[in-house]
């Protein structure tokens, strides 16, 4: 059984004092909980003082990018070093978002994973399949090849701290979700070929979450499924009652 994953992904969104303000309301509504792994994504601008802010709080710091080198002439990057050194523990890689706006491809998502686990980042990467493609009858087969391509040279050994995020490109920030049932076949499909990959023992740790306008109305049921290990959260993790409510999700018999 996997610990259930909520992280909050608050793209560009908040200044320091905004975020301080969201981080002081999560403290207070998070209290105490511990048997579920909080993560907040915030911008890297605030991430030094939000780190300072959760240090007696069990919730965890995510990057929502990195570059993967270590250091150099690269302007405007930033390093997994550098995420590291302001209390990072995750970095949420290929975004749809940003392989949309960014140019980000399989392969530049390929390099930023194994640079996040060098660094010692769990990686949540993310995959999903665009209308078209959900409209063609292929979100399997383009989810696969994503994450067959990010997995590109991981051995077993490197991908127990990895998490898959499955994000239907036509669910992100539209208020249009998968059905539990449509997220359940993905997630299920990846777990057979994480396991085909990689066997038995790496699949035990590998979570695999939903992300895709997730909310309090439609948590429950999501979380219900037995292939869905958590979720990624935009819009909703901006409103800390709503992030609240989604991390206290209702627990079916079997979790
Ligand atoms: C996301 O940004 O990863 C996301 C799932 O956004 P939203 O919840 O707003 O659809």
């Amino acid at each position: 059984m996997h610990k259930p994953l909520i992280a909050g992904n608050w793209k560009m969104n908040t200044t320091i004092d905004q975020g301080a303000q969201l981080v002081m309301k999560l403290r207070e509504l998070l209290k105490g909980i511990q048997d579920i792994e909080i993560v907040i994504a915030p911008p890297f601008t605030s991430l030094q003082h939000l780190n300072f802010l959760l240090a007696d709080t069990a919730i965890k710091l995510s990057a929502q990018n990195l570059f993967w080198e270590k250091n150099g002439a690269y302007t405007g990057e930033v390093s997994g070093e550098m995420l590291r050194a302001v209390g990072c523990e995750y970095v949420i890689i290929g975004h749809s978002e940003r392989r949309r706006y960014f140019g980000e491809t399989d392969e530049t998502v390929n390099k930023k994973i194994l640079a996040a686990l060098r660094e010692g980042l769990k990686p949540i990467v993310c995959v999903g399949e665009t209308l078209e493609e959900r409209e063609a009858g292929r979100p399997v087969e383009k989810v696969s090849a994503q994450v067959r391509s990010a997995l590109n040279g991981l051995g077993p050994g490197m991908v127990k701290d990895l998490v898959v995020a499955y994000e239907p490109v036509w669910a992100i920030g539209t208020g249009r979700n998968a059905t539990p049932s449509q997220a359940e076949e993905v997630h299920d499909s990846i777990r057979e070929l994480l396991y085909e990959e990689y066997g038995m023992a790496a699949v035990n740790d590998m979570r695999i979450i939903y992300g895709g306008s997730v909310k309090p109305t439609n948590i429950d049921s999501l979380m219900a499924q037995p292939n869905i290990d958590g979720v990624l959260v935009g819009g909703a993790s901006l409103n800390a009652e709503d992030f609240a409510r989604i991390v206290k999700f209702e627990k079916s018999p079997e979790r």
